[in-house]
């Protein structure tokens, strides 16, 4: 252990990466970094970062901002629960630890949308706390090194890591030694292609030295994907169209979106426009289909969602559907949208809006 840790240390001081959140310890800003890298590649993370940085510097600013700035902020990103969650946990320190973030593992632990991962971090980084932060990147090195092959994803795996993290992590600055491990496993021990012939641990690996690097970690069977398909209607009446806040739980709480049409396949048109929620809301006999696009395909981690735009122009000003408000075109990207509808938007805005 001490080769492997010593090994890995001096590695983490020649070849770390000059990241914003290496050079504090605020626990604000590691927070708002661990939060946003989840599920995210740094260098997209890092332009998200500084937006946040710059348009909430304390804690508080984040705090007293509404749902709706800081999800417009976090748009494209995805997983939004994630902006939710950073949004309620800011109010909570601040009524609840005037604004200064708690400084024990457990406290931390306890805030909505920080688990084990983010307590380490967030514990260890900024208050230099003795707790091993075990994200993929973990997983995958220690498994290769040591040979682990019980499943990471399994009861008994994580207890098997977590007690060997957590004998690795004794004596060392937990900080450091967190932050070794991780960008060890991003940039040297890769999942694909890892740097194995010049890697400062090769002759003690295991996975190396048997010839089995593909073999770890292993993981549980994964779960199935479900396939979703979205019909988005864009009305449009003299200069504006209708959009809804999505207040159903699961994906894209609380962003904005075109009044939406599930369908269990992929349907055609006319069995869409003769569906109660249409024939109710939009009054077909002032509406002419205008366009409808292909169907693509947008992935997310465990539903595949397949949709399509379909153009809808009104030909009568009708009333005002419920849970739906009216969007002018240069107010459009104001509002939180998910990324499938904001990419659409910016290529299709100007024939969107062109009916009048
Ligand atoms: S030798 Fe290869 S598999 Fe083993 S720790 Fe180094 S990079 Fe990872």
């Amino acid at each position: 252990m001490d080769f492997f840790n010593s090994q890995i240390h001096l590695w983490y001081s020649l070849f770390k990466r000059d990241l914003p959140w290496r050079n504090t310890r605020n626990p604000y800003y590691i927070w708002l970094s661990e939060i946003i890298l989840q599920q995210t590649r740094i260098r997209q993370g890092l332009a998200y970062y500084y937006r946040f940085v710059e348009e909430f510097p304390e804690i508080e600013d984040l705090a007293t901002a509404s749902e709706d700035q800081v999800l417009k902020l976090w748009q494209g990103l995805g997983y939004y629960s994630r902006a939710r969650n950073l949004h309620f946990t800011a109010k909570h320190v601040l009524e609840t630890y005037n604004g200064e973030f708690p400084e024990e593992y457990f406290s931390i632990r306890k805030l909505k949308g920080i688990g084990d991962y983010t307590a380490a971090a967030i514990a260890s980084i900024s208050f230099g706390l003795s707790y091993p932060a075990l994200d993929g990147n973990v997983y995958r090195v220690l498994s290769r090194y040591f040979g682990i092959s019980v499943p990471c994803d399994s009861n008994e795996g994580r207890k098997v890591f977590q007690e060997l993290a957590e004998n690795l992590i004794k004596g060392t600055e937990p900080g450091m030694h967190n932050q070794a491990l991780m960008e060890f496993g991003a940039l040297q021990c890769t999942p694909a292609n890892p740097k194995c012939e010049d890697c400062p641990v090769n002759m003690r690996c295991f996975a190396y030295s048997h010839q089995k690097i593909n073999e770890f970690p292993t993981k549980k069977k994964k779960t199935k994907q479900r396939d979703r398909y979205f019909n988005y209607l864009i009305l449009t009446g003299e200069s504006f169209t209708w959009l809804r806040k999505r207040v159903e739980d699961g994906i894209w709480k609380n962003l904005f979106e075109f009044p939406l049409i599930e369908t269990n396949e992929k349907t055609e048109i006319g069995s869409i426009l003769r569906k109660t929620e249409f024939q109710e809301n939009f009054m077909p006999s002032f509406s002419e289909i205008e366009n409808v696009s292909n169907w693509k395909i947008h992935i997310l981690s465990h539903q595949r969602i397949h949709y399509r735009f379909i153009r809808i122009r009104l030909t009568r000003i009708i009333p005002q559907p419920a849970e739906f408000i009216r969007v002018y075109k240069e107010d459009i990207f104001n509002f939180a949208l998910p990324k499938l509808l904001d990419a659409y938007l910016s290529e299709n805005l100007e024939s969107v809006f062109s009916i009048a």
